[in-house]
């Protein structure tokens, strides 16, 4: 009995472990931003924002807008499921907008590796969005939308990288990422 037990915990342990290696097989771990972007970012971020005329939509229209990944996500609050977004590994220099409303949110320098699964920014373009909280898990989260067309892009967490230490935890399909070269 206690054999069998051991070797079922043996098997266990091994499933466990390939089960490990594949969810995390190709996944980066964190990685701080490099000081010449960082540097770009923060003078970029204390910009003059520009100014904002809201776009108001019926969900009708917005559901001929968007796909429905991006309907999710932007109009109904959803969250994409984390290494899922194809700008996870987006390394170019560009400008990610926003899907709804074409509203400039981030640059490239902005982005960072936070190993979470969801592309990550250590602080915004000037005017991107808005906050609010959130009380959707137990506890309260800071939830921002975009500042034109209210669209959800995400959470604001205070666990990021210097100087800002900030972690802006963005859903993929709420991005549109344009490169400048
Ligand atoms: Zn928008």
């Amino acid at each position: 009995m206690k054999r069998r037990n051991l070797l079922a915990g043996g098997l266990a342990v091994i499933g466990g472990a390939t089960l490990f290696k594949d969810l995390f097989a190709q996944r980066p771990g964190p990685a701080a931003p490099d000081a010449a972007s960082v540097k770009t970012a923060i003078e970029q971020s204390k910009g003059a924002a520009p100014k904002v005329e809201k776009l108001t939509l019926k969900p009708e229209e917005w559901r001929k807008r968007l796909t429905p990944a991006q309907f999710d996500v932007l109009r109904n609050d959803g969250t994409e499921r984390p290494w899922t977004s194809p700008l996870n590994g987006e390394k170019r220099k560009g400008m990610f907008h926003c899907a709804g409303c074409d509203h400039v949110l981030f640059s490239s320098e902005m982005k960072y590796e936070s190993g979470t699964g969801w592309p990550s920014f250590f602080t915004t373009m000037p005017g991107a969005f808005e906050k609010s909280t959130d009380f959707k898990l137990i506890y309260p989260r800071t939830e921002y939308h975009c500042a034109k067309c209210g669209g959800h892009h995400g959470h604001v967490f205070n666990d990021g990288p210097s100087p800002t230490g900030q972690r802006w935890c963005n859903n993929g399909v709420a991005l549109v990422f344009k490169p400048t070269a």
